[in-house]
């Protein structure tokens, strides 16, 4: 076995290896840019070594500084985690040159897997069903209007070198196709230097559900079973589960034979993921593989008990696989949210900024018997930058059925804690609450339908919202009772703390009677004749930004920050402004004015930090509700800012090249 390997990448990937690797009893080496010089993997690492600048291409993507690092520290094996030089063939080949052993796959493998349009023809001639469509490249807006119409509508516009959802575009129609592949092939050429597109067939009502492969170099090759991530924006996996809630048996083992039979047919060894697209009827399709660990690998070794990192790091030493496929048995289900630096009520866009507070919930067994899992490579005070991938952890969850999991993730997501930049925990939690997902009723497609005019937070049930502002009236008398008692002041003596209150949740008056006792209070909720009782219990003290309640045996754990009049309340995916009034304080209330919000309806405002790749309008123009006004080009992906409604452009702020902030006005309109 390995004495010390090297990790060539960053963030959680790299920390989730280098967990490994000392149960191991194997010496880490981490390397880091500029940027990542307090990183967590750097810390985590038994040492460390500075490769370069903060951008990817000027330290994590170049080689030589990596073979540098290798020979500075003496590693034997690299494992490169996933995204950077994971997929490298160039890389692989590198390090065998100089006897330093890759913790991935063969180098053939990954040359015939990298590029999609290859490893198309390479799946159907081992015998898997591949999307249909046309397996040439396209040259230009033209042919690639020609192609569609011979597929028929819709057709997928691809980026052969594509990955991570990027330089890919769903065409309509002959505008949209012409449309899309000039914005596929720039994403393209900017995400990965090569601007070769290919379109196929959009397959309707699509699942994503992919098969985990492991194989030695022995000529052994199995799979792990499969996971869905069907929960996708943008292309990209937002929330993925194993097992899947749509195959069955039959499917299966369908699915599973033709990974093998593809991963044989390239000689495949180390862990490798075959994606699939599978349509209503249950037909499934080879999407791609991914020859290297997959992002989402934690369900499948949540599910299965089997270390993937640990199997990687034993083929890369020549170990035999000591399973054979009937060892791999599922136990349980397992899900992961991935918790991006991104703004949900803004249509995802990227936010970046420091962590002032990052407060992951406890990992490991819970009584109940479920577990959770975070995999994250940054703590509070740390930093997501613009350089690197958005993503702040992976959040799993295990329970031995799908409810369980579902029921213990919305547990895991209200106690998580992250202040300082926009984050999808609200978003996450909706989706978790969302009937269609927890029928298992879901495909790509999921949230584009169920979120089709964006994403605006979540409105709890009456019920719920009553609760809410029962528990608000407890923590606030819990607050002014310590104020009675720590102040030494005539004036405080004398104050008294009521047991009325008229909560006010979002603007929506919940009057209720509340008697204080130990640990927490009894609450009548409602007006005299129609009340109802609710038994409260809490340890919450003034400060604590995280408080877990009992309102009968339920446990809510609600995240709180105190205001003048009461608190800003976040619990499932709602935001709540809950202000709790003594009924003399809610009467002079009613009778304050309220501020309007600033009509911003007559500006379009730069949706996140990025740079304006062009402006499709000119000054005085008329525009037409949807038509494309600007292209923004941010984490390395273009997004097309559309009109809202018709309008005449008055005025236009900004030029192709600007770097613009959040919020920047870029044009005005009459
Ligand atoms: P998975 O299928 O494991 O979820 P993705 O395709 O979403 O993987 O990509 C995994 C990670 O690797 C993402 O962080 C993505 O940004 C990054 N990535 C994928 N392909 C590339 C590539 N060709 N170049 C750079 N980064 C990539
Ligand atoms: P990447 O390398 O970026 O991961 P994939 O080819 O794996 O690219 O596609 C990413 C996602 O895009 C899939 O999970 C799926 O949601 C969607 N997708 C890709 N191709 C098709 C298709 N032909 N029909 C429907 N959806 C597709
Ligand atoms: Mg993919």
């Amino acid at each position: 076995m390995f004495k010390k390997i090297l990790i060539a990448n960053r963030g959680e990937i790299a920390c989730r290896v280098i967990k490994t690797a000392r149960k191991m009893g194997i010496e880490t080496v981490a390397v880091y840019s500029d940027a990542d010089r307090d990183a967590v993997h750097v810390k985590m690492a038994d040492e460390a070594v500075h490769i370069g600048p903060a951008p990817a291409a000027q330290s994590y993507l170049v080689i030589d500084n990596i073979l540098d690092a290798i020979e500075a520290t003496r590693a034997q094996a690299v494992h490169p985690g996933y995204g950077f030089l994971s997929e490298n063939p160039r890389f692989a080949a590198a390090l065998a040159e100089r006897g330093v052993a890759f913790i991935g796959p063969p180098v053939g493998a990954i040359e015939a897997m990298g590029d999609k349009i290859t490893s198309k023809k390479l799946a159907e001639e081992a015998g898997v069903s591949i999307v249909p469509g046309h397996m040439g490249l396209i040259e230009d807006d033209d042919e690639a209007v020609k192609i569609a119409e011979q597929i028929g509508y819709p057709v997928m516009i691809k980026a052969s070198a594509g990955g991570g959802g990027k330089g890919m575009r769903i065409a309509w129609d002959e505008t949209e196709v012409r449309e899309g592949f000039v914005s596929s092939k720039n994403e393209a050429a900017s995400s990965f230097g090569d601007d070769r597109i290919f379109i196929e067939k959009f397959i309707d009502k699509p699942r994503h559900i992919e098969i985990q492969v492991l194989g030695d170099t022995h000529g052994n090759c199995i799979h792990l079973g499969e996971r869905e991530c069907s929960i996708q924006r943008r292309n990209q996996k937002v929330i993925e589960e194993a097992p899947s809630p749509f195959l069955d048996a039959k499917t299966r083992k369908a699915m599973g034979a033709e990974a093998v039979q593809l991963a044989k047919a390239v000689d495949y060894c180390s862990a490798g993921t075959v994606e699939f697209i599978v349509d209503a009827d249950k037909n499934f399709y080879f999407l791609e593989m991914n020859t290297r660990l997959q992002v989402e690998h934690p369900v499948t070794e949540l599910i299965t008990g089997i270390d993937l990192v640990e199997q990687m790091i034993r083929v890369a030493a020549g170990e035999k696989l000591d399973l054979t496929q009937a060892d791999i048995k599922a136990n349980g289900w397992a899900i992961e949210s991935r918790l991006y630096a991104e703004d949900p009520y803004r249509n995802f866009l990227p936010s970046i900024g420091r962590l002032s507070r990052y407060r992951p919930p406890r990992e490991g067994e819970s009584e109940d018997g479920t577990i959770v899992r975070n995999d994250t490579g940054v703590a509070e005070g740390g930093e997501i930058s613009m350089f690197y991938d958005p993503m702040i952890a992976k959040l799993c969850t295990w329970g031995p059925d799908r409810d369980i999991a579902i029921a213990a993730m919305e547990v895991a997501l209200d106690a998580f804690e992250i202040e300082g930049i926009g984050h999808n925990i609200p978003f996450l939690s909706a989706v978790m609450a969302h009937e269609r997902f927890r029928a298992g009723d879901i495909s790509t497609g999921f949230i584009a339908e169920e979120y089709a005019d964006g994403f605006a937070g979540v409105t709890l049930a009456e019920d719920e919202r009553d609760q809410i502002a029962a528990c608000a009236a407890v923590l606030h008398t819990i607050g002014e009772l310590r104020a009675t008692r720590i102040s030494g002041t005539i004036a405080n003596h004398k104050r008294r703390v009521g047991r009325n209150w008229d909560v006010l949740v979002d603007g929506e008056a919940v009057p209720l009677k509340l008697k204080p006792r130990n640990e927490g209070a009894k609450v009548k909720l409602g007006r005299e004749g129609s009340q109802r009782k609710l038994d409260i219990r809490t340890d919450w003290r003034p400060g604590q930004s995280l408080a877990r309640l009992f309102v009968g045996d339920t446990e809510r754990l609600l995240k709180v920050k105190s205001t003048t009049s009461g608190f800003r309340i976040a619990y499932r995916g709602a935001h709540m402004d809950v202000r709790v009034y003594t009924p003399r304080q809610a009467e002079l209330a009613r009778l304050m004015p309220h501020k309007p919000p600033p009509d911003t309806s007559k500006t379009l405002l730069c949706p996140m930090p990025g740079l304006v790749v062009s402006i499709a309008v000119e000054e005085g123009q008329r525009v037409e509700q949807g038509q494309a006004l600007a292209t923004i080009e941010a984490m390395k992906m273009e997004n097309i800012l559309r009109a809202e409604k018709k309008a005449v452009v008055s005025k236009i702020n900004v030029a192709a090249g600007d770097s613009l902030a959040v919020d920047e006005v870029m044009m005005e309109f009459e």
